[in-house]
C-alpha cells in the first residue's frame, strides 16, 4: 500500500518511471517511521528520499539546510511540481515569515525548509511544537563533522531534535563521508540506531582527467574552447586573486564568466549565483566557498586550477558536474608549486599536531590520485571504501600513461638534496636542485660554487619538465619533503632506502597530450551519454524547446531547470510526442508540469515542424 503510494507519487508528481538505487528502501523505511542515514553521491537522488515520505506521512516535512541562499529556488522547484513548500530564514521580513508560519500551523505545507540557526530560537522550537511534523530531513549532514571541510557549529545542536520530538523520524543525508566521517555524523546526530544506506559513489557520466600544470590559463581556455564552448561550468581556484584573474581572462576571451569568493560583498555574490543558476552557458570562477547545494543539473564541466586539499572535497566539487546524467568533465591541472603551497599551508595551520597530520594525510591521498598510473575512478572509489574495475572513462583508462623505473633518477635527485644538506648545510627549492642536476651555471650556482658538487650535471639526460615530474612524484610518494616558507627540499625517512638501492621507484610518464583523452570517449559513449548526441533535426527542435524554456523561466523568475531539465527536453526532441498523453510518458514530466506546460510544448513542436527545413550552415529565421 505504502510502496504503491510512494511509486504513485514518483510517477504522478515527479514524472519518473522507477526508483533509483536504494531510493525505494530508504523511502519505505522513513514512511514506516524509521531513522535513516543516507550516503549518496551528488546527483544520486537524495531529495526524493525525504520529499516522497513527507508527501505520504501526515504533517509537514521539516528540512534543515545550511543553504539559505538556495531556499527560494528549492521552494520554487517544489512549487513547479505542484507541492506546497515554504522556508524560514534570516532573509525574510516578519510579514513573510508570519505567512509561512501560519501555513505550517494550518497544515498547508508539505515541506518547510529551515536554516539550522533558527533552531536556536525558542520561538522556532515552540512553533514546531504547535504543528504536525512528518519527518526531519537533515541535509548536508557532513556539516556536523568538526574535522570535515564544511563544519557548521549550528549543526551540533541538531541532536536535540531527537530529544524534543522522539517519535518523528529523522533522515540525515550527505554526499561526502568516509567511514570515519559517517561514524562521526551518526554519533553527533544521535543516529546510532538509524539504518545506514550507503549507495555507490560512482558517477559514471563524469570523465575524470588530471594533467600537469604547464600554462594553466592556456590549458583552461583550450578545455573550454575545444570541448565545452557554450556550456555551463565551474572553475575552482585556491585564492580570491586567482579567481578574479581567471574570470577576467575568460571574459576577455569572449566567454561569459563571473567570479565568486568570500571577499565579494553579499549582493554581488547573490547576484552572480543567481545568474549562474538562471542563465544558460555561464562559467562560475570560484573558491570552494561556492557550490554546496547548487543543484543546477546541466553543469557540463568542473575544472580545478589548483590542487584540492582532500579527495573528499575534490569529489564533492567535481560531483557538481553532470547531475542530469549526461556526459560531463572533471578536469584538474596540478603542478609542483601546488604541493609546495599546500604543504606550507598545513605547516602554518592552526590546531594541534594530530590535526596537521590529518591534513597531511588528506593531501597525500590527493597527490596519490594525481600521480597514479591506474584508473582514476578506481582510486577515487577505493578512497570511499568501494571496489571498482577500470572505468574506461578517465584519462588513465583512455590513454594509459607509461610507468617507468625511475629508481636511478630518484637516486640522482635525492643524492643532490643529500649532498647539499650534509656536505654544505644548505637547502634549496626544486628549481635550484634541478639546475644543479642539469649542470646549469646560473648565478645561484656560481655564487654557491655548486659546480664543484659531484652531482653537478649528472641529470642532463632528462628535460627540466621531466625532472619537475620526478620531484612531484617523489613528494607524492613521501620519498621527499618540502619545508619552510621557501619550499626547500629535504629527505624523509623513506629516502634512505632509495639511496641505498633497497627500494625501487616506479614513476608515471605523462602521455604526450593528456587532453586528447577526451576525444575517443565522446564518440564511444553508451547509455545516457548516447542521448547527448541528437540527430540534426532533433537538435534543432531541442534548441527551440530551450528557447521556449528560457522565455518561460524569465517570465516566472525561476531557473530554467525548474521548468524542465535538459535531459527531459532532449527526450521530447528525440521522441516528438504528438499528444499530451504521449508527452506525459517522458521522464521528468509529472502531472502538474503536464497541465501547466504541456500545450505550450506541443505548440512549440508544431511550430518547428511547420517551418521549412533550414539549409545547413544558414542561421535560423
Ligand atoms: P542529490 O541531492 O543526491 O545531489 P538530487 O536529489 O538533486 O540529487 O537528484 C539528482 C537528479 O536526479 C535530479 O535532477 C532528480 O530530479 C533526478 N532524479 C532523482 N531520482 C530520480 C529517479 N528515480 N528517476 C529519474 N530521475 C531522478
Ligand atoms: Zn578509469
Amino acid at each position: 500500500m505504502q510502496v504503491a503510494g510512494a511509486l504513485g507519487a514518483l510517477h504522478r508528481v515527479f514524472g519518473y518511471d522507477a526508483f533509483r538505487g536504494e531510493q525505494q528502501q530508504v523511502i519505505e523505511h522513513v514512511i514506516a517511521g524509521g531513522d535513516a542515514l543516507v550516503l549518496m553521491p551528488t546527483g544520486g537522488g537524495k531529495s526524493l528520499c525525504y520529499q516522497i515520505p513527507a508527501l505520504i506521512r501526515p504533517g509537514t516535512g521539516v528540512v534543515i539546510s545550511p543553504l539559505i541562499a538556495l531556499m527560494q529556488d528549492q521552494v520554487d522547484a517544489l512549487t513547479a511540481l505542484g507541492l506546497r513548500a515554504g522556508f524560514l530564514n534570516s532573509t525574510q521580513d516578519s510579514g513573510q515569515r508570519r505567512l509561512v508560519e501560519s501555513a505550517f500551523l494550518a497544515g498547508e505545507l508539505d515541506l518547510l525548509y529551515l536554516a539550522p540557526e533558527r533552531l536556536r530560537a525558542d520561538s522556532a522550537l515552540r512553533l514546531l511544537d504547535r504543528g504536525t511534523i512528518s519527518l526531519f530531513a537533515i541535509d548536508e549532514a557532513h556539516c556536523v563533522s568538526q574535522w570535515g571541510h564544511d563544519f557548521r557549529p549550528d549543526y551540533l545542536a541538531l541532536s536535540q531534535l531527537h530529544e524534543r520530538w522522539p517519535s518523528v523520524p529523522r533522515i540525515a543525508l550527505t554526499a561526502t563521508a568516509t567511514a570515519a566521517t559517517r561514524a562521526e555524523i551518526a554519533a553527533r546526530l544521535s543516529l546510532q540506531e538509524a539504518r545506514h544506506f550507503v549507495a555507490s559513489f560512482d558517477r559514471p557520466n563524469i570523465q575524470y582527467r588530471i594533467e600537469p600544470k604547464a600554462s594553466p590559463s592556456r590549458q583552461l581556455l583550450e578545455l573550454v574552447r575545444s570541448e565545452h564552448a557554450g556550456d555551463a561550468g565551474i572553475v575552482y581556484c585556491l585564492s580570491r586573486a586567482s579567481v578574479e584573474k581567471t574570470a577576467e581572462l575568460l571574459s576577455g576571451s569572449g566567454i561569459t564568466a563571473l567570479p565568486y569568493h568570500a571577499g565579494l560583498d553579499t549582493r554581488t555574490r547573490t547576484l552572480n549565483q543567481a545568474r549562474f543558476l538562471r542563465e544558460d552557458g555561464l562559467i562560475m570562477v570560484a573558491t570552494i566557498a561556492f557550490g554546496m547545494g547548487i543543484d543546477k543539473p546541466d553543469v557540463r564541466f568542473v575544472a580545478h586550477l589548483d590542487l584540492p586539499k582532500s579527495i573528499e572535497g575534490y569529489y564533492q566539487e567535481t560531483g557538481r558536474a553532470g547531475r542530469d546524467g549526461l556526459p560531463a568533465t572533471a578536469w584538474l591541472a596540478y603542478g609542483l608549486q601546488d604541493v609546495v603551497l599546500q604543504r606550507r599551508l598545513i605547516d602554518g595551520s592552526e590546531g594541534d599536531i594530530a590535526h596537521r597530520r590529518r591534513l597531511a594525510s588528506h593531501l597525500d591521498a590527493m597527490l596519490a590520485l594525481c600521480e597514479t598510473v591506474e584508473c582514476r575512478r578506481t582510486q577515487l572509489l577505493g578512497y570511499f571504501g568501494e571496489a571498482a574495475v577500470p572505468c574506461g572513462n578517465c584519462d588513465t583508462c583512455l590513454s594509459p600513461p607509461q610507468s617507468w623505473d625511475g629508481t636511478i633518477a630518484a637516486q640522482k635527485l635525492l643524492s643532490a638534496v643529500f649532498r647539499l644538506d650534509r656536505e654544505r648545510r644548505q637547502r634549496f627549492g626544486a628549481g635550484q636542485v634541478i639546475d644543479i642536476l642539469l649542470g646549469r651555471a646560473t648565478a645561484k650556482v656560481i655564487e654557491h660554487d655548486h659546480a664543484s658538487l659531484t652531482v653537478f650535471g649528472i641529470g642532463a639526460e632528462q628535460r627540466e619538465a621531466d625532472w619537475r615530474g620526478v620531484v612531484r612524484q617523489l613528494l607524492a610518494q613521501g620519498l621527499l619533503a618540502v619545508e619552510g616558507d621557501y619550499g626547500t627540499l629535504a629527505l624523509t625517512e623513506a629516502s634512505s632506502a632509495v639511496l641505498a638501492g633497497r627500494r625501487q621507484v616506479m614513476l608515471r610518464r605523462e602521455p604526450e597530450r593528456a587532453a586528447r583523452a577526451a576525444k575517443p570517449a565522446r564518440a564511444a559513449k553508451t547509455g545516457s551519454a548516447a542521448a547527448a548526441a541528437l540527430p540534426p533535426a532533433a537538435e534543432e527542435v531541442f534548441q527551440q524547446l530551450r528557447a521556449w524554456r528560457a522565455a518561460s523561466a524569465k517570465e516566472q523568475g525561476v531557473p530554467a531547470y525548474v521548468i524542465f531539465h535538459d535531459a527531459t527536453l532532449r527526450q521530447i526532441a528525440a521522441e516528438s510526442p504528438a499528444t499530451l498523453a504521449e508527452l506525459g510518458t517522458v521522464s521528468g514530466v509529472g502531472e502538474t508540469k503536464l497541465t501547466r506546460y504541456g500545450q505550450q510544448i506541443l505548440d512549440t513542436l508544431g511550430a518547428v515542424a511547420s517551418q521549412p527545413p533550414v539549409p545547413s550552415g544558414a542561421g535560423g529565421g
